[in-house]
């Protein structure tokens, strides 16, 4: 989950960029309307590199490193957050390359998912806050994402990739949702995500709360490269945001090289 209050420096929030098809007229008045001119956020003009969407200064490529996992993520994923290139679920999908990703849409869900949710394989949690009582009968603890594992079938951890409003929208308003349980993820990591501004630190972005998640499902090794790859996308975007060429790799960036040639 992003961060609400988030100021998204790049300026690419979507609705912003909706064009007024075909409306030249004002619908009150009947009166012509000037054209409108196109918005153009902050950031459009950047070059970006065409495979990681990072601006091409300092682009993330040499540095992606796939990994396994017991668990797999499953993204349901706001369609305003999708084309934002400061968005983090997409890095799970880099290092983990068997995420799956849906496009969260309130009257129209997802075919697969809805399949993939009762294929017997899976044994899905949807990961939210469990602040609220209505639905406390279904939070479950990391526990039961262990005894999962022990019955054969493959954890799974759904996690809503938006900011929180738009998150607490997905859960509230998608009924194939009501009857998984519940993971609250809990951690007392501080977010290190610096490309929007978070009104705590206690939120962590959608990488990270994956990166949390796998490191307590014993997944460490793909907690680790997910990690890393996380610190390097956050010191790359930031340094071009600054205009700036990274002379020398970071630590992360580095291990990441090392296993990259193995
Ligand atoms: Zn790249």
């Amino acid at each position: 989950m992003q961060d609400d209050t988030t100021i998204d420096r790049d300026g690419d929030a979507g609705c912003s960029t909706a064009p007024a098809a075909g409306r030249t007229k004002d619908p009150g008045t009947g009166h012509p309307r000037p054209p409108r001119r196109e918005f153009k956020a902050r950031g459009s003009f950047v070059s970006r590199c065409d495979s990681c969407q990072l601006p091409a200064l300092n682009c993330l490529c040499p540095f992606r490193v796939t990994a396994r996992s017991e668990a797999k993520v499953w993204l349901l994923t706001h369609p305003l957050e999708h084309y934002k290139p400061t968005n983090t679920g997409r890095l799970i999908g880099d290092v983990l390359t068997d995420t799956e990703v849906f496009t969260w849409y309130r009257t129209a869900p997802d075919e697969r998912l809805l399949a993939l949710l009762d294929d017997e394989r899976y044994s899905p949690f949807v990961i939210f806050p469990d602040d609220q009582p209505d639905y406390a009968d279904r939070v479950v603890g990391m526990e039961r994402v262990g005894a999962s594992r022990q019955s054969g079938r493959v954890p799974v951890f759904i996690i809503l990739d938006g900011t929180w409003r738009q998150a607490r929208r997905i859960f509230r308003k998608s009924p194939y949702l009501d009857r998984l349980p519940v993971l609250p993820l809990a951690t007392e990591r501080r977010t290190r995500y610096r490309l929007r501004k978070p009104a705590s630190a206690a939120h962590l972005c959608t990488a990270e709360v994956a990166i949390e998640l796998l490191r307590q499902a014993e997944d460490a090794e793909a907690a680790e490269v997910l990690d890393d790859y996380f610190d390097a996308f956050n010191d790359s975007y930031a340094a071009s945001r600054r205009h700036e060429k990274l002379e020398a790799p970071t630590a992360a960036m580095r291990r990441l090289l090392k296993r990259a040639a193995r």
